[in-house]
């Protein structure tokens, strides 16, 4: 790894504030983690942060990482002037910052014309929606734009609201908790002007479409057309304005949330959805998926004369068939039978109560969730780079990537959706381990240091396990719910005893001597993840992979006259022989993906904290802090900063800018680079420990070695 914008001064503007002085420091901590002295303590760590949080300095490094935790309250940090302070100034100079790591990320795109990337994790609730919102802004604010330009400014703003509202719901963590991972690039040309961005998505909670837990509410955009909505749009769609009214609203016995505005949320969609560029059209489809979703949780079902199954709220689905553009004596059919092929003969066969409800809401699921790919596809459209007047310049534009994705979960219950985040927590950490630490290391080789090598867990065992061919959890999984006959999830739970029974990062209830270990119950499984153990329940696991939609419901919603719906669904699914691939085969793939896209840019790391569960601000509960730091793994992370060079620069860009502080190098070294630093660092008293040279850089070891020279250079 390269470590940019490492250097201390630049261009001659010095603002760096007096953090590093022994009394400030007392009292608002070390901005940098590797400036403390007992850097293997967690003690001392959650101290640090304490200590800065209650001055409310929220942002500290551990080298180049952004640590940061969430104030819960506006600390008038982000102004315009704020931005113009971290513009072209370095790392060290200033108070560590989201916008001195949005500036460095741009300026080495710009200045070494290689992709970037940002990397924001952490808990729900911590604060990397916001990060990504404010890195996002640094670069609309501060990069040159022309008008033309101004019109993908806009978009990639205006995409956030509207993503927010179909893909963000209030839960017990988050008023606005995003339901979705996210990874954003934003184009740059080369003036270093936005000129396009791309939008992938992943793993949308689809079950929050018909369940929410207490205290939680559905997506937003539900409240909001409901509360924004005009009168007559909502009659057109047969709806109320009394979110109380719809099944699906109301799981959760929260339809309202003091800190959110829907019906001005609304107002801001709509102008989002303009500012994108949808067509009327287009909206009206949106909502009509929308309103359609809402009919679909209060349609009902009761026994017919003859004990069949059958709709019992006929309102609801003339609705539904307007709102879908379908036939509504199919949809009525589809909805209470499914179609069997038996001895090469179709075969409609009536469904039970509960399995009708389980179509209904399956039906309302996959509709939701597909437009939400479609806003997706349909956002990106409008972002796409296509002006030919650029064509020339393609070739030299670059990327900058924003991932904001669900941090490692783990809660009371854990089932198929923690065990896809967590997974994914793992390859993002395999990813960290790749390019941070293993680069970290070749770098000291290319450059012939000698250094002890770092000690650190590599966590590509945990990744096999989960996504190993034909023997591992993926696999197996697929393989249970393909299987003919009747899989269930607890022969899934066995059929993964016997494949990965024994291995060191798999454990059941059953022990090797056939006793029972009491901390995993009989339908769990625990894995032993790189942040530490999670339980998950195995019931619902084969449902969820297969995510199955009946074969006549798809028949009929491919048959729609609504645009979204008709690009959303397509005939050859249910012509075609093959299964659909499982959602967690989906997944994987998807993150393969993902994880390539990274590895081929530079990475830069955002970590944040939650300080406390209640959303408020000046709380810091150190427990939950503790936890946090160690599932974000921030302590080996400092420790094998620590253990290498905090500082590396090369000769000549040393020489220039310290060469005043000795004569003999002043005005100018005719020798060898290596050896006018040698002189210099001699001259200035460095410790043979504080420093190293290499082939081509120097390499120190301590951040305030370097504070002392800069203030040299000041004095
Ligand atoms: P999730 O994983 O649930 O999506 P998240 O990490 O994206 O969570 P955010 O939505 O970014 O969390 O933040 C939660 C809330 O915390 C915000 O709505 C806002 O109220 C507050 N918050 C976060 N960051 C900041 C900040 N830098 N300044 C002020 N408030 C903040
Ligand atoms: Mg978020």
């Amino acid at each position: 790894m390269r470590y940019r914008g490492r250097e201390v001064g630049g261009e001659g503007r010095v603002h760096r504030v007096m953090e590093s002085t022994l009394t400030a420091r007392d009292r608002v901590g070390v901005q940098d983690f590797v400036l403390l002295e007992n850097y293997t303590s967690e003690a001392a760590f959650i101290e640090n942060l304490r200590r800065r949080f209650g001055e409310k300095l929220i942002y500290t490094y551990i080298g180049s990482v952004l640590v940061s935790v969430n104030p819960y309250k506006d600390l008038e940090i982000y102004s315009k002037a704020h931005m113009e302070r971290y513009r072209g100034v370095s790392f060290y100079e200033i108070s560590p910052h989201i916008y001195a790591v949005s500036d460095n990320t741009y300026r080495a795109m710009r200045t070494e014309r290689r992709d970037q990337c940002i990397l924001i994790s952490g808990e729900s609730g911590a604060g990397k929606t916001e990060a990504s919102k404010k890195i996002l802004q640094y670069y609309a604010t501060t990069c040159p734009v022309t008008d033309h330009m101004s019109t993908i400014r806009d978009r990639l703003l205006q995409s956030n609201p509207v993503l927010e509202a179909f893909g963000n719901a209030k839960t017990l963590r988050n008023d606005n908790s995003s339901r979705f991972g996210k990874y954003m690039d934003v184009q740059f040309d080369f003036r270093g002007a936005p000129i396009g961005g791309h939008i992938l998505n992943y793993l949308l909670e689809k079950s929050r479409v018909v369940h929410q837990n207490h205290g939680e509410r559905n997506f937003h955009i539900f409240y909001q057309l409901l509360e924004g909505g005009e009168q007559d749009q909502l009659s057109k769609l047969g709806l109320e304005r009394n979110a109380q009214k719809y099944h699906y609203l109301v799981k959760g016995c929260c339809p309202r949330v003091s800190s959110i505005n829907d019906k001005n949320d609304w107002k801001t969609v709509r102008k989002a959805l303009t500012v994108i560029g949808f067509h009327e059209e287009e909206v009206e489809d949106l909502l009509n998926i929308i309103a359609s979703v809402l009919h679909l949780g209060n349609t009902q079902f009761g026994e017919g004369e003859d004990g069949e199954t059958q709709i019992t709220t006929e309102p609801q689905l003339t609705y539904l068939s307007k709102l879908l553009g379908v036939d509504g004596a199919a949809l009525r059919e589809a909805l209470t039978h499914k179609k069997l092929t038996a001895k090469g003969e179709e075969m409609i066969s009536p469904l039970s109560f509960e399995q009708a409800v389980a179509a209904r809401d399956a039906l309302a699921k996959a509709v939701y969730g597909r437009a939400f790919t479609w806003l997706v596809a349909k956002i990106n459209q409008s972002l796409a780079f296509k002006d030919e007047m650029y064509n020339s310049s393609k070739g030299s534009s670059s990327v900058i990537g924003l991932l904001d994705i669900y941090g490692f979960e783990v809660f009371q219950h854990n089932s198929f959706e923690q065990f896809c985040i967590n997974y994914c927590n793992e390859k993002l950490q395999q990813l960290f381990i790749k390019l941070t630490l293993k680069s970290e290391q070749e770098e000291y080789e290319a450059e012939g240091i000698t250094w002890e090598p770092v000690k650190y867990f590599d966590n590509k065992i945990i990744c096999d396990l989960v996504e190993e061919k034909h023997k591992g959890f993926i696999s197996i999984l697929d393989e249970e719910c393909l299987r003919p006959g009747e899989p269930s999830d607890i022969s899934f739970l066995e059929k993964l005893e016997d494949t990965l029974g024994g291995h060191a990062h798999f454990v059941t209830h059953k022990l090797a001597n056939g006793k029972t270990r009491k901390a995993v119950g009989r339908e769990e499984f625990r894995l032993i993840h790189y942040a530490g153990e999670v339980n998950y329940t195995v019931n619902g696991f084969l449902d969820k992979n297969t995510d199955l939609l009946y074969r006549n419901l798809k028949e009929v919603i491919c048959q729609s006259d609504n645009q979204i719906l008709s690009q959303c669904f397509h005939r050859e699914e249910v012509t075609t022989q093959k299964r659909p691939e499982t959602a967690a085969t989906q997944f994987k793939n998807s993150l393969a993906k993902l994880i390539e896209i990274l590895m081929s840019k530079e990475p830069s790391y955002v970590r944040c904290i939650k300080p406390n569960e209640a959303k408020q601000s000046g709380r810091f509960d150190e427990a939950l802090v503790r936890h946090q730091v160690k599932y974000l793994g921030l302590m080996e992370n400092l420790r094998v900063r620590r253990a290498g060079f905090a500082y590396r620069r090369r000769y000549e860009a040393f020489l220039q800018r310290y060469k005043s502080l000795c004569p003999g190098t002043w005005p100018n070294w005719q020798g060898r680079l290596a050896d006018g630093v040698a002189t210099l660092v001699q001259h200035l008293g460095y410790k043979p420990e504080e420093y190293k040279l290499g082939k081509t850089k120097i390499f120190i070891r301590f951040p305030k070695t370097l504070f002392t020279t800069e203030d040299a250079l000041e004095a």
